[in-house]
């Protein structure tokens, strides 16, 4: 007889018992092993503060965040737990989070801390286009450096793994990395550290190009290469080491194959040839036609006003001597044809 709970098999009940205990047995296994784990990772919980009642919109939106948002921090960092809540502070304008930083910084994180400040009245500033994707940002941070163990990544490293976690490149990033390109030359990654410290241009620069080095590296070496190099760096392996056992070349050799594809027509060839551009092109040369137009009106009416002051000058200066009739002076083209001309 079989089981109630089970349907009867096609075998005979010797066999039926031991693909039970097949299946019991696969199922405690995968119960056992890491890859449970890795399908349920731990996504990373909040602990959200409001700055103040001015912020309290923009808290709730932060509150009303799917967690599901961070998993591809989690799956980037190679985190199977998030570990403790990360502390979000949402600070207004006017407050000391926010004076703490340049007017442009419109979030910041503590990864030792595992503290985040969101700025949401600066938000919509490159590179964060949104609310959320700032605060997938800044989280991304906490994860980097927890699945680092703590210990130091260089700067972009970290932002260009942040970006990763946080959102796609667009059309102003392709953008960004192709003027950098193109004024700049090439860029050691050294220098890009550096430049994170400089002004607001440098900055975006930065963002542009450690966002592009690491989506290239994580392209061309697969999704995990961040986590690899980060759990490397956790175990006690400097930045260099990691970077070079992990994805197999030192990043010297990896810096310079970058470079060499990112030439002048590698990067604009497909932004000159995008729909958005041909648009922005279009934009930009009604722009160019309208101001071109603006002042030449401008110019005439100049002329004009000049010559009906001769005009009167004169007029005046002939009504005194012999006293013609001023309306027989005015003649040639109307200034209002012209215009229209
Ligand atoms: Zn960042």
């Amino acid at each position: 007889m079989p089981l109630p709970l089970l349907p009867p098999l096609p075998f005979s009940r010797s066999r039926c018992d031991l693909l039970r205990a097949v299946l019991l047995g696969l199922w405690l296994a995968i119960l056992a092993t890491p890859l449970a784990a890795v399908a349920f990772p731990t996504l990373p919980r909040l602990a959200i503060t409001q700055g103040s009642p001015e912020v309290a919109r923009e808290t709730q939106e932060i509150e009303r965040m799917d967690p599901a948002l961070f998993r591809p921090g989690l799956e980037l960092t190679g985190l199977d737990d998030a570990g403790p809540p990360i502390a979000v502070l949402v600070a207004p304008e006017n407050s000391a989070a926010a004076r703490a930083v340049p007017s442009w910084v419109s979030g910041y994180a503590d990864g030792a801390a595992g503290a985040v400040v969101l700025l949401p009245q600066r938000v919509g500033r490159y590179p964060y286009g949104s609310l959320e994707a700032l605060a997938e940002h800044e989280v991304a941070h906490v994860l980097i450096a927890r699945a680092a163990g703590g210990r130091p990544v260089p700067r972009w490293f970290d932002e260009g793994m942040a970006m990763a976690a946080s959102r796609g490149q667009d059309l102003e990033d392709q953008a960004r990395v192709a003027l950098a390109v193109l004024m700049d030359g090439r860029v050691t990654l050294q220098d890009l550290d550096a430049s994170f410290h400089g002004s607001r241009p440098d900055v975006q620069v930065a963002y542009a190009l450690a966002g592009d080095f690491v989506a290239d590296l994580l392209r061309r070496h697969g999704s995990t290469a961040g986590a690899g190099i980060l759990a490397q760096i956790a175990r006690g392996a400097s930045f260099e080491n990691a970077f070079a056992t992990e994805i197999g070349e030192p990043l010297a050799v990896v810096e310079a194959s970058y470079w060499k594809r990112r030439t002048f027509w590698n990067r604009w060839v497909p932004i000159l040839s995008s729909t958005a551009t041909l648009w922005t092109g279009v934009t930009l040369l009604a722009l160019v036609a309208f101001r071109r137009r603006s002042a030449r009106d401008a110019a005439l009416r100049a002329r004009w006003e000049a010559e009906e002051n001769a005009e009167a000058i004169a007029r005046a200066a002939r009504e005194s001597e012999d006293g013609e009739d001023p309306e027989d002076v005015e003649g040639g083209e109307s200034p209002d044809e012209e215009l229209v001309n």
